[in-house]
């Protein structure tokens, strides 16, 4: 690629609870490395964690993906929605499950608030789910307003999450 150095750096929260999780987590990284202007450069192991929310639905299996892109936060956005239609994601009631869910976490070092996009996302500095796998992949990251993703990670318990072994 001719891309090195060029683009914003922007991580994505993956989240899946529903039809082998494992298989759509991995699909959706897959689709991020085809996304249009983007490059993806690491994606974190996969973890096993108990729902957020109402507790009567199966546990998620959450990852994150640093990507370097070209297109706008916005744009981003919309390609990750697209993404969550294409695996079949309907949305029903708030925090219940789902087949994918995408996020867009971190842009570079901006602070969005926008009616549909607000970034950091709001969940990110508390979500053990969330800054684990994404602590994995980029301890030094700078959480706008907040401080560095491992600072984060370590003021909260790891103690549910459970790395998914590589055979699934
Ligand atoms: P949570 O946002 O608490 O993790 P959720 O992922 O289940 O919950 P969704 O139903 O997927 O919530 O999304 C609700 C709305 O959040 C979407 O319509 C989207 O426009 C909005 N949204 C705002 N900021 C973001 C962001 N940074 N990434 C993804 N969606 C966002
Ligand atoms: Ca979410
Ligand atoms: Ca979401």
């Amino acid at each position: 690629m001719t891309t090195a150095g060029v683009g914003t750096l922007a991580a994505v929260g993956l989240g899946s609870n529903l039809n082998d999780p494992v298989a759509q987590v991995s699909g959706a990284l897959a689709a991020l490395a085809a996304l249009p202007d983007s490059e993806l450069l690491v994606a974190s192991s996969l973890y096993r964690n108990p729902p957020m929310g109402p507790q009567d639905q199966p546990d998620y299996v959450n990852a994150a993906a640093l990507l370097r892109t070209r297109l706008t936060a916005q744009a981003l956005l919309q390609e990750l929605q697209a993404l969550e239609r294409r695996q079949g994601r309907v949305r029903e009631r708030r925090w219940g499950p789902r087949t994918i869910d995408l996020d867009l976490l971190l842009w570079g070092d901006a602070t969005i608030n926008e009616p549909g996009l607000i970034v950091p996302h709001p969940g990110l500095h508390e979500r053990p789910f969330v800054l684990y796998p994404l602590a994995e992949i980029a301890p030094g990251l700078h959480v706008p307003g907040r401080g560095r993703v491992d600072a984060l990670a370590a003021a909260c318990s790891a103690a549910s999450l459970v790395k998914v072994s590589p055979a699934g």
